[in-house]
C-alpha cells in the first residue's frame, strides 16, 4: 500500500512496538506495524500529509511559506526559516501559525526586512 510505504519513508522501524521519526528522532508507538500514531505525528508536528503528498513534494519546506526579500541575505533567511522551523517543531504547533496575523506582526516586529509569504496570497 502506498500509504505505508510513505509513512516509512518518514520513519524507521525498531522493533515491533516502536518506530523512529527521522525527522525529529522522537520515537513513536508502531504496534504490528500499526502507523496511525506515526501518521498523526507527521500531519501535527512537521505538516507531512503522507495520504496526500504525492512524489513530488515528499519534504514540503517552509521555505516555501516564507520568503525572504532581496536585501536579506540567503544565509540569514535560511537561518530564520530554521529558527522558525524548530519553534513549530518544538512547540508542535501547525505549521499555519505562519500565516496567522499574530505570528507576522511578531516576525515583522522582530525582523522588518523578513517576508513572510502566505501560502493563500501570492501577491
Ligand atoms: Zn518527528
Amino acid at each position: 500500500m502506498g500509504k505505508v510505504f510513505k509513512v516509512w519513508s518518514h520513519a524507521e522501524r525498531l522493533n515491533d512496538n516502536n518506530a523512529r521519526c527521522k525527522l525529529c528522532e522522537l520515537v513513536l508507538s508502531a504496534k504490528g506495524g500499526n502507523t496511525s500514531t506515526l501518521r498523526k505525528h507527521l500531519i501535527g508536528t512537521h505538516c507531512i500529509d503522507v495520504d496526500k503528498n504525492d512524489s513530488t513534494n515528499s519534504t514540503p519546506s517552509i521555505a516555501s511559506f516564507l520568503v525572504g526579500k532581496p536585501n536579506l541575505s540567503k544565509a540569514r533567511t535560511l537561518q530564520i526559516d530554521h529558527r522558525i522551523a524548530a519553534f513549530i517543531a518544538q512547540d508542535g504547533s501547525p505549521i499555519s501559525i505562519v500565516n496567522g496575523e499574530g505570528f507576522k506582526s511578531l516576525i515583522n516586529f522582530l525582523k522588518p526586512d523578513y517576508n513572510i509569504k502566505s501560502r493563500t496570497n501570492t501577491a
